[in-house]
């Protein structure tokens, strides 16, 4: 199986003359804050300006051991993950609020692509790149193709690739294939979204790595990132993480196993 490290869009450019032609487009097109599109100064951060530092919100700890969401106490597993049984560890970089939905839109839906990379310097400068040691590849969500078409890109993709030039952590690629276009999990309840995800993912395999990490843009409630780890572990992956840009946190937690969650922001799928 293909894995291409830091080799986004095909380019096979080396890092040096990149990093030249960088400072150049830095230059023409000066680079904006990612929140209120400011232009930012020359020496100063390269993704948000000193105005909107702290509007996305970042998470601190204590967090749960399997949403990333913040938790009251470490070590912990919040009620909703404890009562759903995920299995998957995920890390999150900020609480999914307004700020970030409308940044993460932005990223998804309005061509802004380039964010990847403002997200990816934000993901090491919160987690170090120690988070990535020994993880043999990340394996972004894929997306349905015709969705992909679409869209022109896939976001989770984008934001692998932008990891990869950083910490040189390979992309593992047609590995991870969805090949059920399913409705948005967003709104379904636990039953409808278990019986949406039936048949949606494919392994083309065989990859024989061992530690691999998910990436996607929100965690929201697991079940799609669940469903990819355990086909990543049935292909022989021993260890499965997930890192997603925000978390999504439920504005209450229901009794009833049956009913859909409530976030803080709505979730844009
Ligand atoms: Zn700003
Ligand atoms: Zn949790």
């Amino acid at each position: 199986m293909e894995t291409r490290p830091g080799k986004r869009h095909g380019l096979g450019i080396n890092k040096k003359l990149r990093e030249l032609i960088g400072a150049a487009l830095d230059w023409v097109y000066p680079p904006r804050c990612m929140v209120c599109a400011d232009i930012l100064p020359v020496n100063g951060p390269k993704q948000i300006c000193g105005g909107c530092e702290g509007l996305l919100t970042p998470i601190v700890l204590p967090v749960c051991i399997k949403c990333g969401a913040p938790a009251e106490t470490e070590e912990a597993e919040c009620a909703i993950c404890r009562r759903r049984k995920r299995v998957l560890s995920n890390t999150a970089l900020f609480v999914y609020g307004d700020v970030a939905r409308e940044v993460i839109h932005r990223f998804k839906y309005n061509g802004c692509r380039g964010y990847a990379d403002g997200f990816a310097k934000l993901a090491i400068d919160g987690l170090g790149e120690g988070f990535f040691a020994g993880t043999d590849a990340m394996v972004p969500v894929p997306m349905f193709p015709k969705k992909r078409r679409r869209r022109g890109y896939n976001q989770a993709e984008e934001l692998a690739w932008a990891l990869s030039e950083i910490t040189g952590v390979p992309v593992l690629i047609d590995y991870l294939k969805r090949v059920k276009e399913t409705r948005p999990q967003a709104g379904l309840t636990p039953a409808e979204r278990a019986n949406n995800l039936i048949g949606a993912f494919a392994l083309g395999g065989p990859a024989e790595l061992k530690s691999l990490l998910l990436i996607d843009d929100i965690y929201t409630t697991g079940a799609t990132l669940d469903a990819c780890a355990d086909l990543l572990r049935q292909g022989g992956a021993e260890q499965v993480r997930s890192l997603t840009l925000a978390v999504a946190v439920r504005r209450e937690a229901s009794r009833k196993p049956e009913d859909a969650e409530v976030y803080d922001a709505p979730i844009v799928t």
